[in-house]
């Protein structure tokens, strides 16, 4: 067929069968034998056309009649093959048998042999009679074969109502609406007068448009055919003005109908839900019940939906007793809205029972309860619910599938996600991009970047979500550097949302991009994000991270000051290790009636710390659950050891992890284990490392600290065992890497990188460098060292990297500037004390933040006071 069914106008060709020349009444054709009074189909329902108990009288001994019969009992094949031979034989068909037939062909939907009888009928060359043309039209429009009914529609010698009808309701079906439309139109203009069967039709195209002016005229043309009495029309209006958001004509409408059925109550109530008035809805719901209408189960499933939107749990548990009531709660669509709405509210152990309690269950309700325990933080139940849900022969759908996966992304059950990614390739479901990107997140988190990287990249279309995934999965596998690439790239074909630009932000927060950073500052505040969601939090980290406390300071002061924000802000003090400051903020805190919470008290006491201010800390404390209602955690006392430890009482310290009353974790061992390499206890680090390794042996910083704690003391055979031990549980540390920036664009160096293009004049100016801290007697670090004590050292967990990001800012901006470093590792002490020195020859300002604090070198001395660097001699 070479007939596009989208466009019909196109058609109207002098030279083709048009579909205007409906007053050319010829002839009923000749070609059928037995004509007998055409049965009158215009007026009946469409519906009722599709049945093929149509009792004619049968003649037997006539083969049309013969295969009439054929038809009436459901023998499609035998039909065919008797057609066949009548062909042979050259006996005409008639047009009662051909309407059988053909409408036996749409009711078993078979579209080859409908086509077959087609081509059979169109052999015979004679124009199509209306009966027979309707039916064929009928058929074209079931199979949703547009081109072909067109072409029907085009060699029918005349034409009904009905004609139209199923025309331009397989139009508006298909989503062709513009061309439903126009075919409405050209009816009216070769004067045919629609009937309760146009008008409904006609409307639901306007509604699905929406097109409100078309809609309104059509409303007119019902006033005008006086169609304004009949229910079905009116119901059609009132949804069609539903659709287009015009409620109060809906509404009028409604007000005004004399007679209203169910599905006027449920074209309005559903139409307030849909327009967002729930509240509305379901007021019209009360009275729908006051008028003794009974609902449906249309009008309870969207009810239920609507008391999900609202929020009202009481309301909820209402309606479901008035579904159990009313018997309605059999229903599964019923069920499965009611298992959505208590999940939605949190309750799932009511979505639950509602599931348990249900007979039969379809992959909807499946997939309700599955992301109900989902976004109620339970993935071990959703996850289980799925393997049951396999186990019973479901098959999942998308939202399943993205459910589960999410559920396997908070366990990081990588096996169970990758074996659902097989599953979503085999069935084809990682076509829908939900899938695709809630794979991206699984993968992310289970740190398999390239794995994430990969399904990003097969995306075709790939949405905000799917890049703002991917960035995110770039961040917390530590690849910040490419995030902002990505990011960068996303940009030019779309635009980022606030949870995209939280994600940058973070991500140039963790190496130091403050041009980047200010950069999506300006974006937000252009676009008027600048106060959306996490945002002004995100911009106020990303200052404090990249050292810069001034602007944070203007951020803070513009926006809502949330407890978070003032936490933040606390945390850029301890970070710099300004204990006085930190202090000070946390006075002005509660003289803000800002109730300091649980993390409040890390920064602070952590300030405390890294400032030797061991009474102010303790008084903390121990005043902070009596004063500020914040029972202390595991958290608060690892920071007290770590405040009695660093200011050298490790005995106080080690008595004090004696007497908590909660049981220590790790970390406050971690704690006493840092304090003992700063002060070189290794019997007292030893210890602590012991009841570390008891519960974990996965943390790479835990062997760091260790090693440092020997090295500190000259013990290389311990350093070796340790070491060896991380190798037989499989550990690594990540290369070394730093960044700097210069002139807004980030610059990465890896430890021992000899790709970059400077590198030549990097070396050089190191050497500069080396050769004068061997004047002042410094000691220099060696180079290509095999020495297996030398690469021992604690200084292989520094990678060095620093250094050639400070060579690369030296040569590369103006005399004078502050140098910018940011690095993913601790810095080691030789690092440490030549960029001392150079701040010191060059007199410039360097900051380098590694993972614990901020070192900002001026004049050859560090804010730290040397206290901070690992491998301290
Ligand atoms: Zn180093
Ligand atoms: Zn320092």
């Amino acid at each position: 067929m070479a007939f596009s069914a989208k466009t019909p106008r196109t058609l109207i060709k002098p030279d083709h069968p048009s579909p205007l020349n409906t007053n050319n009444h010829s002839p009923k054709s000749i070609y059928f034998s037995n004509q007998r009074k055409a049965h009158q189909i215009s007026s009946t329902k469409p519906h009722q056309q599709l049945s093929v108990l149509n009792t004619n009288s049968l003649n037997t001994d006539n083969p049309n009649s013969h295969l009439h019969l054929l038809c009436l009992n459901g023998h499609l094949q035998q039909a065919l093959n008797y057609i066949d031979s009548m062909k042979e034989l050259q006996i005409p068909l008639d047009e009662d048998a051909a309407i059988a037939l053909v409408r036996l062909c749409e009711w078993k939907r078979a579209f080859e042999e409908g086509f077959k009888v087609y081509c059979f009928i169109s052999n015979s060359g004679n124009p199509l009679s209306l009966r027979l043309g309707n039916a064929l039209l009928s058929m074209f429009v079931k199979f949703g074969k547009l081109g072909d009914a067109w072409y029907v529609f085009g060699k029918m010698q005349e034409r009904d109502v009905f004609s139209w009808n199923v025309l331009i309701g397989g139009y508006a079906k298909k989503g062709f609406f513009d061309e439903a439309l126009c075919l409405y139109h050209r009816m009216l203009w070769v004067g045919f007068k629609p009937d309760v069967y146009t008008f409904p039709c006609v409307l639901r195209t306007c509604g699905a448009v929406p097109n409100l002016e078309r809609g309104k005229e059509v409303h007119v043309h019902v006033i005008r055919f006086g169609f304004e009495a009949d229910v079905d029309v009116v119901n059609a209006l009132v949804t069609m003005y539903v659709k287009c958001g015009d409620l109060a004509r809906a509404r009028l409408l409604f007000d005004k109908m004399t007679r209203k059925d169910r599905i006027s109550w449920n074209a309005i109530i559903s139409g307030y839900f849909e327009n967002g008035e729930c509240l509305e809805g379901i007021m019209l719901f009360f009275m729908m019940r006051e008028h003794c209408v009974d609902p449906d189960l249309m009008t309870m499933t969207s009810v239920i939906s609507a008391c999900e939107s609202l929020g009202d749990d009481r309301l909820g548990r209402e309606i479901h007793g008035y579904v159990i009531v009313t018997g309605m709660s059999d229903d599964v669509s019923v069920c499965n809205s009611l298992i959505q709405m208590y999940s939605s509210l949190g309750r799932w152990e009511a979505a639950e029972k509602v599931f348990d309690r249900m007979e039969w269950r379809d992959v909807v309700s499946w997939t309700a309860m599955i992301s109900g325990y989902e976004n109620n933080v339970l993935p071990e139940k959703a996850v289980d619910t799925y393997r049951t849900m396999e186990l019973q022969g479901f098959i999942p759908d998308e939202i399943t599938l993205a459910s589960v996966l999410s559920a396997c992304a908070c366990l990081r059950k990588l096996d169970m996600g990758i074996k659902l990614h097989e599953l979503a390739k085999r069935s084809g479901l990682i076509s829908y991009i939900i899938v695709a990107n809630t794979l991206i997140d699984m993968y992310s988190k289970c740190k398999c970047i390239d794995k994430a990287l990969e399904v990003f990249h097969n995306i075709p279309d790939k949405d905000v979500i799917s890049w703002t995934a991917i960035i995110l999965g770039l961040r917390l596998n530590n690849r910040c550097f490419e995030a902002l690439i990505f990011f960068r790239q996303m940009k030019l074909s779309l635009k980022p949302n606030s949870v995209t630009l939280v994600t940058v932000l973070s991500a140039c927060a963790r190496i130091g991009g403050l041009m980047c950073g200010k950069e999506i500052h300006a974006y937000a505040l252009r676009t008027g994000m600048g106060l959306e969601g996490f945002i002004p939090n995100a911009l106020l980290d990303m200052y404090v991270r990249c050292g810069r406390m001034g602007p944070a300071r203007n951020q803070f002061n513009s926006q809502k000051e949330d407890v978070a924000a003032w936490n933040i802000l606390l945390t850029g003090y301890a970070q710099r290790g300004q204990g006085t400051l930190a202090v000070e903020f946390f006075n002005r805190m509660i003289e803000s009636n800002v109730n300091p919470d649980e993390i409040t008290f890390i920064p602070l006491l952590c300030a405390c710390s890294k400032s030797g201010m061991v009474t102010e800390g303790l008084m903390y404390f121990n005043t902070m659950e009596l004063e500020y209602g914040v029972a202390p955690n595991l958290k608060h006392y690892a920071c007290v050891v770590d405040l009695l430890g660093r200011a050298g009482q490790l005995q106080e310290a080690y008595e004090f992890i004696m007497e908590m009353p909660i049981k220590p974790d790790p970390a406050i061992w971690g704690a006493l284990l840092n304090a003992c390499r700063i002060h070189r206890q290794v019997g007292l680090g030893e210890f602590a490392a012991q009841r570390i390794f008891e519960c974990d042996t996965t943390s790479v910083g835990y062997y760091v600290l260790l090693c440092n704690l020997y090295a500190g003391n000259g013990k290389w055979n311990e350093v070796g065992k340790v070491r060896k031990m991380m190798k037989d549980n499989g550990l690594t540390i990540d290369p070394g890497c730093s960044w700097v920036e210069v002139k807004g664009k980030i610059h990465a160096f890896l430890s021992g990188d000899d790709f970059h293009p400077q590198i030549n004049e990097i070396y050089a100016v190191l050497e500069g460098i080396y050769e004068k801290m061997k004047v002042v007697g410094l000691d220099v670090p060696k180079g290509d060292s095999t020495d297996d004590v030398e690469i021992s050292k604690a200084e292989i967990f520094c990678g060095h990297s620093e250094r050639l990001a400070v060579a690369f800012g030296l040569i590369n901006t103006v005399p004078g500037t502050p140098i910018w470093v940011t690095k993913n590792l601790y810095m080691c002490q030789s690092c440490h004390s030549t960029i001392k020195f150079i701040s010191k020859i060059v007199r410039r300002e360097i900051s380098v933040r590694d993972t614990e604090q901020f070192h900002h070198f001026k004049d050859g001395t560090c804010s730290c006071g040397d206290v901070g660097i690992l491998g301290k001699t």
